[in-house]
């Protein structure tokens, strides 16, 4: 059996192997009731686990005020700059303020990236008011986090021509273009630029196994919605149980977000 797993089933923090977790929401939520938002409580379930750090930004962003967002992450990257990798959140409905938003955090602070979020939003991923923010971020090698789903403002037609058009940034889908996993996989064979993330995989049994074998293991993130959305143990599982081997598994747990987030 794999070490990981046994390890994982005896209970134990995974300490051995460097974990990072790239979907990490935090602070507060207009949309339904989150037990425990706090940073503490987030910790707390990360080194239960054995998850050294993970890529966060706001909920605040994803409603109208990605100001107020923003500068709850930056609490916690004061606390903690060890534990959390910071993403800045614009909200496309406010361009100046979302272009601000980026070249203080981005450029002044030097946060990691980049996340929108279309459905959030409502705003198609590729439509003109993101335009500024990709070409930030390909001018300033910056990787770009998206909302991905099967429907008109974030599916795999939109990310084409946005692979096609960006090709110096990396994007990383959240949900791997849920449900459509066939056409995220095919994008990501066609564009070296794009990564497929895990969240909300796990009720897909086998899911993780085929990606590897379409896309190789370098181009798969480990991702929990992190912060009360689910608990990451949700997402962990499923990495930890599938048949690929332990290299495998250690890229998609950690080893490929070094290198996509530049750290
Ligand atoms: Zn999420």
């Amino acid at each position: 059996m794999s070490a990981l797993l046994e390890r994982a089933k005896a209970g134990l923090p995974l300490d051995e192997v460097h974990i990072i977790d790239v979907h990490g929401h935090v602070g507060p939520w207009r949309s339904f009731y989150i037990p425990d938002t706090t940073e503490e409580g987030t910790l707390r379930i990360m080194d239960r686990i054995g998850i050294d750090r993970a890529v966060i930004f706001s909920n605040a962003g994803m409603g109208s005020d990605h100001v107020l967002g923003n500068r709850i992450v930056a609490d916690y990257i004061e606390s903690h700059p060890d534990r959390f990798i910071p993403l800045v959140f614009p909200n496309p409905r406010y361009p100046d303020e979302a272009r601000s938003e980026v070249e203080h955090y981005c450029g002044k602070l030097g946060w990691r990236g980049i996340k929108i979020h279309p459905t959030g939003n409502q705003y198609p991923a590729d439509g003109p008011n993101y335009t500024p923010l990709w070409e930030y971020a390909e001018a300033h090698g910056l990787p770009v986090v998206c909302h991905s789903w099967d429907n008109v403002l974030c599916n795999a037609r939109v990310f084409e021509r946005i692979a096609k058009r960006f090709p110096g940034v990396n994007i990383v889908l959240y949900h791997s273009i849920k449900p459509d996993f066939a056409g995220a996989a095919e994008l990501a064979r066609k564009y070296g630029n794009l990564f497929l993330e895990l969240t909300d995989v796990a009720p897909h049994n086998g899911l993780i196994e085929w990606l590897v074998s379409e896309v190789g293991s370098e181009r798969i993130l480990y991702g929990s919605d992190l912060g009360g959305w689910f608990s990451p143990l949700h997402g962990i599982g499923p990495v930890l149980y599938a048949t690929i081997s332990e290299a495998d598994k250690r890229k998609i747990l950690g080893e490929n977000a070094v290198r996509v987030f530049r750290l």
